[in-house]
């Protein structure tokens, strides 16, 4: 099943029924194996394969060969769905004549980001929206859309298992803010009521271990009580100065480290509805 590149060697692991991490060994996480316990960051696909058709989720592993091999493991016409826009979650994506994602998100792909050029050729971009469901023939997902790591990051309920996929959202790493402001208490509040939801665990794009539900209040206490007092920064060509809260060690599942603009707790910028800052 793997195939061999300069990128590294894909590999899937089952992590639930029907559902399949894709990866590969990168020399960013040569330690990394194919362990499934918390560690550094990586890059995820999944695959969540119905009677009829299956379902990848995120370019995130960074291969060529990423969309013969999930054909080739789901045996099934595979239907493309993005988290959100960013470019390490659409790798080879000029490679798949389709794609759905959340439409807020397109012009990341469309014009490109932080010098990274647009997709070439670019795929049929699918709008998705909260509240959607995609079923791929005796399992349906419902499309979950929570504005805080991008405005159209989008998570995936997967109800037969009780498996939520939540991107670059429900995580142990979150780069907040990415591509405008949304008012933190808003993104407090979707998470808040993202736990009344019908799932257990959660697999998010850069981390292989799963995720407990009580995940969701731990990531809301931090960003409620402790990123406002942070005083530690991180700054990255492209990005505006960011505040950075770390919290925990890497290798253990509560770990979580969060980057937000400093100009949110400065200037009190949010995002409004209409996709215009206003500093309130
Ligand atoms: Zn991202």
């Amino acid at each position: 099943m793997d195939s061999v590149s300069q990128s590294g060697q894909l590999f899937h692991i089952e992590v639930m029924q029907g559902i399949y991490l894709i990866s590969c060994d990168t020399a960013r996480t040569p330690d990394h194996g194919h362990s499934l316990a918390p560690g550094k960051p990586t890059g995820n696909s999944y695959l969540v394969v119905g009677e009829e058709r299956a379902l990848l989720f995120d370019l995130a592993a960074d291969h060529p060969g990423i969309r013969d091999y999930a054909q080739h493991l789901a045996g099934k016409p595979v239907q493309l769905v993005l988290s959100h826009g960013h470019f390490d979650h659409t790798f080879h994506l000029n490679k798949f004549s389709e794609a759905w994602l959340h439409p807020a998100d397109e012009k990341l792909i469309r014009e490109g980001m932080l010098g990274i050029p647009p997709v070439d050729p670019c795929p049929l971009l699918h709008p998705l929206q909260d509240g959607d469901t995609i079923d791929l023939g005796g399992r349906v997902l419902d499309v979950i859309n929570i504005p805080g790591h991008t405005h159209g990051s989008i998570l995936l309920l997967d109800r037969q298992t009780r498996t939520l996929l939540s991107g670059d959202t429900g995580a142990r790493r979150l780069l907040y803010g990415s591509a405008g402001l949304v008012s933190l208490a808003d993104f407090c509040a979707a998470l808040n009521s993202l736990q009344n939801r019908e799932f257990e665990v959660m697999y998010s794009a850069h981390d292989r271990c799963a995720l407990p539900k009580a995940h969701l209040a731990h990531m809301i206490r931090l960003i409620t009580e402790e990123l406002p007092k942070t005083t530690k920064r991180w700054s990255y060509p492209g990005f505006d100065e960011m505040v950075w809260l770390v919290h925990g060690d890497p290798k253990c599942l509560n770990y979580f480290d969060m980057v937000c603009p400093a100009s949110y707790f400065a200037g009190k910028t949010e995002y409004s509805p209409a996709g215009h800052h206003q500093t309130v």
